[in-house]
């Protein structure tokens, strides 16, 4: 990300569209006392992902830099930069929003993308495998959970309620820059 900030390349229009997400205009009242980006463990991990750097950015509306940077899916959404914010910023929230935008914008990980597809195919982010069947008997469960697994006729349904929120669509679209 360049340090350098053009004002010709920040969007009003896209920090109003973050701040439809309740709470989050609240970025604006943070007053950089580093809470949530000094706890932060995946900060620990990767030090180019700092979320008040990404508040920050999205108060100025930098619409380009953000949509496009691979740090915005390093999140875990554990909640503790939220918890930890003296001035109730919604950080997560802010940056699951932000990630929305993204996604709408047709900027997604590969892997997230497989995922998504899994989710179309099968009705599950993660079907079940015959080392889970086993596990399950094991516990005394049936061999499959009651789910599209049990009821393949119900994908049908999960089918068109994916496609009625536009899921497929989005899944299906190619990456286009912001
Ligand atoms: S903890 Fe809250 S006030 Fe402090 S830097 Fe982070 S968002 Fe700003
Ligand atoms: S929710 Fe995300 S940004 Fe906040 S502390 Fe956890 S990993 Fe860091």
């Amino acid at each position: 990300m360049s340090d350098t900030i053009k004002t010709s390349n920040l969007s009003p229009e896209f920090r109003e569209e973050i701040f439809e997400q309740p709470g989050t205009e609240k970025i604006t009242l943070c007053f950089n006392c580093t809470g949530c980006s000094s706890g932060c463990p995946m900060a620990e991990q990767e030090p180019e992902f700092n979320i008040r750097k990404f508040l920050r950015m999205a108060n100025l509306g930098m619409k380009n830099e953000l949509l496009n940077s691979p740090y915005l899916w390093y999140c875990t959404t554990c909640y503790k930069c939220q918890e930890r914010c003296p001035q109730g910023v919604p950080n997560v929230d802010a940056l699951l929003k932000i990630r929305t935008i993204a996604v709408h914008n047709g900027i997604m990980l590969p892997a997230h993308k497989k995922v998504g597809q899994m989710v179309i195919n099968s009705g599950h982010a993660v079907p079940i495998n015959d080392d889970t069947k086993e596990k399950r008997k094991k516990l005394g469960l049936d061999e499959v959970p009651p789910t599209v697994h049990r009821f393949p006729d119900a994908l049908n349904e999960v089918k068109k309620l994916l496609h009625i929120a536009g899921f497929d669509i989005i899944i299906a679209k190619k990456e286009e820059k912001k």
